[in-house]
């Protein structure tokens, strides 16, 4: 039994993978501390409590004053009380009148009746009153009751990967434990009667397995739980034993195996198990014999997606990049987003074949405004340590051969 031949263009394979991401049902969920929350997905809508600001906060330590009173500089006010951050300004006469107007700290409530707040940096106090040098706007300086949202407003939607700024949304409205997805479990199966264990010492023909490493990471910044499967050898029997086994978790990656060799079988086993191939190539580089499908397994009522990534590694750490990683989001309950490039200047011309969109590693360099990239030299995709030595990929559009130095060109990052 074998695969069909169905090769596509990157972008017809990336949108394939995204319609089936979107199509994903949601995930268990689970309930941590704020603090251990970190990169994980929210499973909850998270709304204001209350008014954000809850009063009117003034931005500035300075002087709480009503603008109009400053229309003929200098100005000179009678300093009536000192308002600090914390505590609610107890007696304020309402409104302040004209001619008077309050100390306050940054934070702290703008009183009733003042209307601007005069930076400490344009006034002089003497005595009870304060000399004021420079104008100000009628709101400047104060961020008005509400005005960063109301309570009640939708802060974060569930798919919101947790950072920085959502959890401090979340600590700010009083969240002490939030609902997350769990991970997904995703298999990991590499394929190959020449790959043998980090810790095994290799024959003169064998090859140390370094997908499998270089996967787990990428799966977990991409959202899952990585299961590590044994090293499968291109033997029917046993690779069809370790898919199955694979197949137990949520997404099976595998790597190797999907080429043209003879013992290339992964397609050949899936297609026995009655697999549906969505794809079985995309015209990249590297990456071309990147494989995408679904299987239905016994004991479970839907069937479960599975790659077969290539066994190069620079291919295996592509692919998985540009197809594998948005369904593995999915699986984590993350909101879908599209593949962003983006953009810097080339530092070196390149010339290429037309007709495969490539991703080469490279070197994104130089600082602030005026970096630029440039290939790494590398002996293709099986080469790591040039990987390695790359902190990008260059995207060149399967209709370029030639893009000149000094051309803007697009940057996949990682
Ligand atoms: P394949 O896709 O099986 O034809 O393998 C392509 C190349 O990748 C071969 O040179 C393999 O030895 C190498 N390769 C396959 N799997 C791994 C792995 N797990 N770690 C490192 N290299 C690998
Ligand atoms: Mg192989």
């Amino acid at each position: 039994m074998t695969a069909p031949s169905l090769v596509l263009t990157f972008e017809e394979a990336r949108r394939t993978v995204e319609l089936h991401a979107a199509r994903m049902s949601p995930r268990a969920q689970e309930t941590l501390d704020l603090l251990h929350t970190a990169s994980r997905i929210l499973a909850e809508p998270i709304s204001a409590d209350r008014d954000i600001p809850p009063f009117p906060r003034s931005t500035r330590d300075g002087y709480a004053v009503r603008a109009a009173d400053l229309a003929k500089l200098p100005a000179k006010l009678r300093v009536i009380g000192e308002i600090k951050a914390g505590p609610m300004p107890g007696p304020i006469k309402s409104p302040m009148n004209s001619g008077e107007c309050f100390s306050i700290m940054t934070g702290a409530p703008v009183p009733q009746g003042a209307d601007a707040v005069v930076m400490v940096e344009y006034t002089s106090a003497e005595g009870g009153s304060v000399e004021i040098s420079k104008p100000v706007a009628h709101g400047e300086n104060i961020v008005p009751l509400g005005a960063e949202a109301r309570r009640g407003a939708l802060l974060l939607d569930p798919g919101t990967s947790l950072n920085e700024a959502a959890i401090a949304v979340a600590a700010s409205v009083g969240k002490s434990k939030l609902k997350v997805f769990a991970r997904p479990r995703v298999a990991v199966l590499t394929t190959g009667d020449e790959i043998v264990d980090v810790s095994a010492t290799p024959g003169p023909a064998q090859i140390r397995n370094s997908n499998s490493y270089s996967l787990s990471v990428q799966i977990q910044n991409a959202g899952g739980d990585p299961v590590i499967l044994p090293i499968a050898p291109d033997e029917p029997v046993r690779l069809r034993q370790l898919i199955l086994e694979g197949l137990q978790s949520d997404l099976l990656v595998m790597t190797g195996g999907v080429s043209m060799g003879r013992y290339d079988l992964v397609e050949q086993v899936l297609a026995e198990l009655h697999a549906e191939f969505f794809f079985t190539g995309a015209k990249i580089q590297p990456g071309k014999p990147v494989v995408f499908g679904r299987v239905g397994t016994s004991g479970a009522d839907t069937p479960k997606y599975f790659f077969g990534l290539p066994g190069n590694p620079v291919s295996t750490m592509v692919t998985f990049e540009l197809f594998a990683k948005p369904l593995i989001g999915a699986l984590a309950g993350m909101s879908q987003r599209p593949l962003i490039f983006t953009h810097a200047r080339l530092k070196s011309e390149i010339r290429v074949k037309t007709g495969l969109t490539r991703f080469l590693p490279a070197i994104l360099s130089g600082a602030y405004a005026n970096t630029h990239v440039e290939l790494v030299p590398w002996q293709g995709s099986g080469d790591i340590a040039g990987r390695s030595r790359s902190n990008c990929y260059v995207v060149i559009p399967a209709d370029r051969q030639h893009i000149p130095a000094g051309e803007w060109v697009a940057i996949l990052s990682r």
